[in-house]
């Protein structure tokens, strides 16, 4: 088996960007994954919001990356092709005795360095038409945006690849031993061996980090839920809403996401089933009574879809990014539940630039190339010359999902990538056909079978998600 310098566990958004920071320099790099996608867990079911970072306390880990990596995330979304827009953030009290905890967070927003504005109740609603007619005033944080998660994750692995790092999905860590100058990282499947260990496990990463010592940290998980809606009502809301925080997080937002949509939720309640994605309806009764409230004309007759993700509560109340306390060339990366998505450039800057290049000889690359290839997504670009280009290239002619309006050469492009999709649900995340009104009603067996022919392989054999999941259980009728 190949031997690495640093082997990363874990391909969500934190081991995406510390693999990507790897990629610059001269070091043989494994990332590893039990899923079978790059960012299928939390990384890819929560708000997708950048956080300003008016919220985290002064000093702590979430305080400092919030606000270090929001700032780093227009040079990496252009370089990565991925969308990301500033539409700003509007915390709103909705009762008088909520004004001074706005003053408190104003505060502390001016304290972590970020840029906010206290408003009155008539330049909110000024802002936002929507909003409760008695609300008292906000806490406007410009700086605020929201990004395409899914390709976020997706193309920042893609680009280390591209740059040469080694990515094996499907392979569960099962043990990790040190042996002479060397981990031994166990899955299932195969032995890995590498000088560096990162645990960047998400909700497992409590697990892993047992596997070479004792911690004094845990992992519970919390788990939020939505509500999306279809993309229809125009200026729902201009901003992401949020009410004011609480000791269980942000609390239940309102917000427009990167593909038009409209995301209502997360519910925060602790669970002790790290896999536990049900949804339950009294708890999405509470998301909606709760969102109306400060926006009282949400569609929920629009709503196309409910989900849940679990965020990896740590018990120490921050995110871990240390050594072990055994072997500087072990490093966990744990606890990285909100505001981890925004605060992951910075993460993945510090581990590599603080933690590994102090341990690791590590010289930097000529070559490395920042950008992943442009990606045509003909139905957003409204390229003035889309007939000429669906003319030249014929399989953006042919649309494949009517809802999303996603044509076969886009999905042609990301089969074609270092970084592609193995099954329907990691096709849908790059591309976005399955994620309209229908749901993939129509288009999902046209997915199943064009994924058949690039592989090669019998539509049976075509997986939803993990491994073992197809869709298609046999042959029924003569057909194709
Ligand atoms: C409801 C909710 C809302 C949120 N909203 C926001 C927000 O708006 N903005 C924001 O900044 N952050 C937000 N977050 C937080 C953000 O999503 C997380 O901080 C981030 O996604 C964590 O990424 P990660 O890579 O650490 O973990 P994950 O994405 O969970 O990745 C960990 C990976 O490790 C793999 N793994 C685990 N065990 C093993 C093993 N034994 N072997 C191999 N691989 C393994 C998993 O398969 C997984 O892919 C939210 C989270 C939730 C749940």
């Amino acid at each position: 088996m190949e031997r690495f310098d640093v082997l990363i566990i874990g391909a969500g958004v934190t081991g995406a960007m510390i693999a990507r920071n790897l990629a610059k320099y001269d070091v043989k790099v494994a990332l590893l994954d039990k899923e079978n996608d790059v960012g299928n867990l939390t990384s890819n079911a929560n708000s997708a919001i950048i956080h300003s970072g008016y919220d985290p306390l002064p000093g702590t880990n979430k305080a400092k990356f919030n606000v270090l990596g929001n700032k780093m995330f227009d040079e990496i979304c252009e370089d990565l092709d991925v969308n990301f827009y500033r539409v700003g953030s509007l915390t709103v009290a909705l009762y008088d005795e909520q004004l001074p905890l706005l003053k408190e967070l104003a505060e502390r927003s001016k304290q972590n360095g970020v840029e906010v504005k206290l408003l009155s109740a008539e330049e909110v609603k000024k802002m936002e038409p929507n909003i409760n007619p008695n609300v008292k005033g906000a806490l406007f944080a410009p700086t605020a945006g929201i990004v395409d998660v899914f390709n976020f994750v997706v193309h920042a692995v893609e680009n280390a690849v591209d740059n040469g790092v080694k990515l094996f999905l499907n392979e569960e860590v099962t043990s990790i031993v040190k042996e002479g100058e060397y981990y031994k990282v166990k899955t299932q499947k195969e032995e890995f061996y590498s000088k560096v260990v990162i645990n960047a496990a998400g909700c497992y990463a409590d697990k892993i980090a047992s596997m070479v010592e004792p911690i004094d940290w845990k992992i519970t998980p919390r788990k939020g839920e939505y509500f999306v809606l279809d993309h229809y009502k125009e200026g729902l809301v201009n901003h992401v809403i949020f009410p004011l925080p609480s000791e269980k997080g942000k609390g239940i937002l309102v917000t427009m996401t990167t593909s038009g949509n409209y995301l209502v939720g997360p519910s925060s309640e602790l669970t002790d089933e790290k896999d536990d994605y049900r949804t339950d309806p009294p708890t999405l009764k509470n998301v909606r009574a709760q969102a109306s409230e400060m926006v009282p004309s949400i569609p929920f007759n629009q709503v196309i879809r409910v989900f849940a993700g679990n965020r990896p509560t740590c018990t120490r109340h921050d995110f871990v990014i240390e050594y072990s306390k055994k072997d500087k060339n072990f490093i966990n990366v744990g606890g990285i539940e909100s505001p981890g998505f925004v605060s992951s450039p910075a993460i993945g800057e510090y581990v590599v630039e603080q933690l590994v290049k102090p341990i690791l000889s590590m010289k930097e690359k000529a070559n490395y190339n920042p950008k992943v290839r442009k990606y045509h997504r003909l139905y957003n670009e409204m390229r003035e010359d889309n007939y000429k280009f669906s003319n030249e290239h014929l399989n953006y002619s042919e649309i494949i999902c009517n809802c999303e309006k996603v044509t076969l050469g886009e999905i042609l492009d990301v089969l074609s990538r270092s970084n592609p999709p193995h099954s329907v649900k990691a096709l849908k995340r790059r591309t976005r056909a399955g994620f309209g009104k229908c749901q993939g009603g129509f288009c999902q067996p046209r997915v199943v079978l064009i994924l058949a022919k690039y592989y090669g392989v019998s539509p049976l054999e075509i997986n939803y998600d993990g491994e073992f999941s197809p869709i298609l259980l046999e042959k029924i009728k003569g057909g194709r």
